[in-house]
């Protein structure tokens, strides 16, 4: 086949009237199928970044292609206005899934991030009884929970910041995973504390063992509620459904995103019990495309794969096996590997951009988090003989 337009073609159109928000790998992928990219000029990629984990199940799954395309056919998007047949379904089946009462479906993470500070805010002054406009919300140092200006203004990110203030009043900055600094900053007016229970771009940053739980005890304890960014670590990612399950934690509000919809589309969603929940009345909140009849078709059939192919077991699995390798790995500028399930961080002592250019070169790729971090997260469906293959490009790349 005659291609017309160059790799280079490509990268200069995009760059001269794109703004300039990314900084891409130089490469331009034109087909994605289960854990492998195909470039332009016919390269393979074994796909270790599963695009920010909203591909857990692997890039173009045929089951959610064919739900796809059957509901695309049928009915996109309605708006909220009347109702349709495919909402109440999705709702079913991500409630059962997550245990919770009710659901308010949105887009995106950062979205669903600026519906749960709204959230915890109604029900501080309607539930909890804060005073007007005091109440506080607590987060962690060193978190990513999207870009929207009211999320920049608790990130503790000088990059993410600089610039764009004024920023929203009403949060607290503390330490990740130290219990003491969050019993300290807790008021009266406290109603919510928001993490993510393993930092993604933070650069896969694992609280202490029993953090979690000591943090709900403490959210309990004080009437704040716990509210966890699983957009990331959610979905089997860490081998868990959820990252919380690790510590057996019930969190007050969950949110979603990301693998939410197997990478078909942006849905993200919050999960609440009914008490909190209905402190949402009509008319206080919504979005245009939130809740269609695409999305929640898509996002149903992706949930139903997840349990039947049992991926988070077999993210549990292949991610025990890819971690005992990455450890016999010998690099002097290795500092420490470290993860979850198919959620795997080498720190290195310098930047990792290097290596990750290398590691393209054999035909992997993932991109570095924070510099000096090079982040491994695979689509779950992931076979051993794929992890050797990677084990295989990190052995050549590291040892060489
Ligand atoms: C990606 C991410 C978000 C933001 O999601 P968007 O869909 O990009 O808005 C929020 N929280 C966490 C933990 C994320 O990883």
């Amino acid at each position: 086949m005659i291609k017309s337009m160059t790799a280079k073609d490509y990268i200069k159109l995009e760059d001269e009237i794109g703004a300039q928000t990314y900084s891409p790998l130089s490469i331009v992928i034109e087909r994605a199928e289960g854990v492998w990219l195909y470039d332009i000029d016919g390269r393979k990629y074994l796909d270790c970044t599963s695009a920010f984990s909203s591909v857990n199940l692997g890039h173009c799954h045929p089951k959610l292609l064919e739900v796809f395309t059957k509901q695309a056919a049928e009915m996109t998007q309605l708006s909220r206005a009347f109702r349709n047949t495919q909402l109440p379904l999705f709702f079913k089946e991500i409630t059962e899934l997550t245990g919770k009462d009710k659901v308010l479906p949105m887009n995106t993470g950062a979205e669903g991030i600026e519906t749960a500070v709204k959230m915890a805010r109604k029900w501080a002054y309607t539930v909890k009884g804060v005073e007007k406009d005091k109440a506080e919300i607590i987060v962690c140092n060193n978190n990513f929970h999207g870009r929207t200006t009211t999320v920049i203004s608790f990130s503790s990110h000088q990059k993410y910041k600089e610039n764009f203030g004024p920023f929203t009043p009403g949060f607290k900055i503390v330490p990740f995973g130290d219990i003491e600094a969050l019993k300290a900053a807790i008021t009266p007016n406290t109603c919510a504390f928001l993490m993510e229970p393993i930092q993604g771009e933070g650069g896969i940053q694992i609280p202490p063992d029993g953090f979690l739980k000591q943090a709900e005890t403490l959210c309990r304890e004080n009437n704040v509620l716990l509210m966890l960014d699983e957009i990331q670590t959610g979905w089997g990612r860490t081998g868990k459904l959820f990252a919380h399950l690790h510590e057996d934690v019930n969190p007050d509000v969950l949110i979603v995103g990301k693998s939410l919809s197997g990478g078909f589309y942006p849905v993200s969603a919050l999960l609440a019990d009914k008490e909190i929940m209905d402190v949402f009345k009509p008319g206080d909140h919504g979005s245009t495309f939130a809740g269609n009849p695409l999305g929640c078709a898509v996002s149903k059939k992706a949930m139903q794969v997840l349990v039947e192919e049992n991926l988070t077991q077999n993210a549990e699995e292949m991610g025990n096996y890819l971690m005992e390798n990455l450890k016999t790995l010998q690099n002097p500028h290795i500092k420490e590997v470290r993860g979850k399930g198919l959620f795997i961080a080498i720190e290195l002592d310098g930047p990792a951009r290097p290596y990750c250019d290398k590691l393209l070169e054999k035909g992997v790729i993932c991109k570095e988090t924070q510099t000096n971090i090079i982040r491994l997260a695979p689509p779950l469906t992931i076979t051993r003989e794929q992890v050797s293959f990677l084990v295989d490009c990190l052995k050549t790349v590291f040892e060489q």
